[in-house]
C-alpha cells in the first residue's frame, strides 16, 4: 500500500478568487513547486480534490473545470512538480431554488464526493492502493480538515486562502502551517523519524502445536506477547512508528495491537497475501520507510541498547548494519565472519559444516532506505541471494553485542526464555 498527500485546489495550490473560471486567473501560489517536489522525493503520490459548485450552480462547464484543472497541472509538471490526479466534485445540493436549469437538476444532488465526503479520496484509494492512515489532507478551509478526518488522515491546514476562517466545521488540524512549502518540510520530519519494521510472518512449524492458533510473535513470554515486548523496548527508545508485516494468524496481531495507540506508538500493518519471506516482507513494506529504520523479527526477544546500536550504524556509514552475537547452538544459526572493521565478508548459511566463527547472525538490523534497490522483487529470497551479493558490492558491517537477544524457534528455547523472564535472571526489558 503506498500513500498520498491530498491538496485543496483553491487557496493551497492557486491563490482563491471569488469565481475562477478562466485560466488567466490561475496564479500558482510561492513555493508551491519546491513543496510539490519535497512531497513526491519522500515518495507520496500528490491528489487534488477539490468542490466545484459553481457547476451545479450555473457559472463553470465540467470541462472548463477540467480545462483550469489540466492548465494547473501543466503549470506545474513544467517545472518539475508532478501532480498524480485530480478529483473535483461539481455538485450542490441545494434543490430549493425555482430557476435551475433543467440541463443542471442531475448536479443538484446529495452526493458522496461533495467534501466533507470522502468519495473522491474512496477512488483515489482503489485506484492508488492507498492508506489513509499514511496520507495527509492539506486543505485551507475547515471542510478540508473534516475531509481528512473523515477518511483517517492526517491534516494540515494552511494560513493561505481561507485560512481556516470559514470555521463550518469544528474540527482541530493535526498542524497548521504558513503554506503549502512550511506543509511539506512538516511531512518530511515526520516522515524521516526513525521507524521499525517488525517481521512477523512465519508459521513457527516447529512450535507447534503453539502454533496452531497464535502466531509465533504472539506467544507469551511473562504472560506478554514477544511482540509486545519489542514494542515497549522500541518505544523506550523513542521508536514510535511501527510497520508490522505478516501473513499467518495476522488478525490476531492486528486484533490486539490495533493502531498502537493503546502502546504509545503508531502501528501499520503489511498484510502479505501469500506468505513471503524478509526480502518480500520488506519490499511491502518499502513505500512507509524513507529513511534509516530498524528491522526485528518478530520471534526474538530481546534487549538491547537501541541508541549505542543506531550509533554504531551512523558511524560506520554502511548500507546495512547486521546484530551479531556469539550463539550457543551455531549448527542451528547463520554464522558471520568479520574483519577487523567489523565488516562482514562472508555469510555461512545453515545448514554447513564446523567453522570457527561462533558469530550468528540475529534477526535484529538497522538499514538504510538504498537498500531498496537492490532488492529485485517480492519472490526473491533475501539472505541467501541479495544478502550475499550486497556484501561483495557494499558496506554491511555486523554489530557485536553479548546483550540479550534470543529467538524463540524451538521448545526449549521458548521455555528457557520464559525460565530467564520470570527468574529475572537477565532484565528484559
Ligand atoms: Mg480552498
Ligand atoms: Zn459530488
Amino acid at each position: 500500500m503506498y500513500r498520498a498527500v491530498f491538496l485543496d485546489r483553491d487557496g493551497v495550490i492557486n491563490e482563491e478568487v471569488n469565481l475562477l473560471t478562466e485560466i488567466k486567473q490561475v496564479k500558482i501560489l510561492p513555493n508551491v513547486v519546491k513543496a510539490i517536489k519535497i512531497l513526491k522525493d519522500l515518495g507520496f503520490y500528490i491528489i487534488v480534490i477539490t468542490n466545484q459548485p459553481q457547476v451545479a450552480r450555473g457559472l463553470l462547464r465540467e470541462s472548463d473545470v477540467r480545462n483550469i484543472n489540466n492548465y494547473i497541472k501543466k503549470l506545474l509538471s513544467r517545472k518539475g512538480a508532478k501532480i498524480d490526479a485530480i478529483y473535483y466534485c461539481p455538485h450542490h445540493p441545494e434543490k430549493h431554488h425555482q430557476d435551475i436549469k433543467p440541463e443542471l437538476l442531475k448536479y443538484r444532488i446529495e452526493c458522496d464526493c461533495r467534501k466533507p465526503n470522502i468519495g473522491m479520496l474512496k477512488k483515489a484509494e482503489k485506484k492508488f492502493n492507498l492508506n489513509f492512515k499514511e496520507c495527509y489532507f492539506i486543505g485551507d478551509k475547515s471542510v478540508d480538515i473534516q475531509t481528512g478526518k473523515n477518511a483517517g488522515c492526517k491534516t494540515i491546514l494552511l494560513k493561505t486562502g481561507y485560512g481556516g476562517k470559514d470555521k463550518k466545521y469544528d474540527v482541530e488540524p493535526d498542524f497548521v502551517c504558513d503554506d503549502l512549502y512550511e506543509a511539506s518540510k512538516i511531512i518530511e520530519k515526520e516522515v524521516k523519524k526513525i521507524k521499525a519494521v517488525i517481521i512477523a510472518g512465519g508459521r513457527g512449524e516447529r512450535l507447534r502445536p503453539l502454533t496452531d492458533t497464535l502466531p509465533k510473535p504472539m506467544l507469551p513470554i511473562g504472560g506478554k506477547p514477544i511482540l509486545e515486548h519489542q514494542i515497549e523496548l522500541l518505544k523506550k527508545y523513542g521508536v514510535k512508528d511501527i510497520i508490522i508485516c505478516g501473513y499467518y494468524l495476522f488478525d490476531k496481531i492486528k486484533k490486539y495491537f490495533s493502531d498502537g495507540k493503546k502502546f504509545g506508538v503508531n502501528i501499520i500493518y503489511c498484510e502479505e497475501k501469500e506468505p513471503l519471506d524478509t526480502g518480500g516482507a520488506l519490499k511491502n513494506a518499502q513505500p512507509f520507510i524513507t529513511n534509516t529504520s530498524f528491522v526485528l523479527y518478530g520471534d526474538t526477544m530481546l534487549n538491547m541498547d537501541l541508541n549505542k546500536l543506531l550509533a554504531f550504524h551512523k558511524n560506520k556509514g554502511g548500507l546495512l548494519t547486521v546484530v551479531l552475537h556469539e550463539t550457543d547452538h551455531p549448527e542451528d544459526s547463520d554464522l558471520v565472519e568479520i574483519d577487523k572493521n567489523n565488516r562482514i565478508i562472508k555469510i555461512y548459511k545453515k545448514p554447513h559444516k564446523k567453522i570457527k566463527t561462533n558469530l550468528a547472525k540475529s534477526s535484529v538490523y538497522v538499514l538504510e532506505k538504498k537498500i531498496f534497490n537492490l532488492i529485485p522483487s517480492k519472490r526473491h529470497s533475501f539472505h541467501s541471494t541479495d544478502l550475499p551479493k550486497i556484501i561483495k558490492k557494499y558496506r554491511v558491517y555486523g554489530y557485536v553485542t553479548n546483550e540479550f537477544l534470543k529467538d524463540v524457534g524451538t521448545f526449549d528455547r521458548y521455555e528457557m526464555i520464559n525460565k530467564i523472564y520470570l527468574s529475572k535472571q537477565k532484565s528484559l526489558i
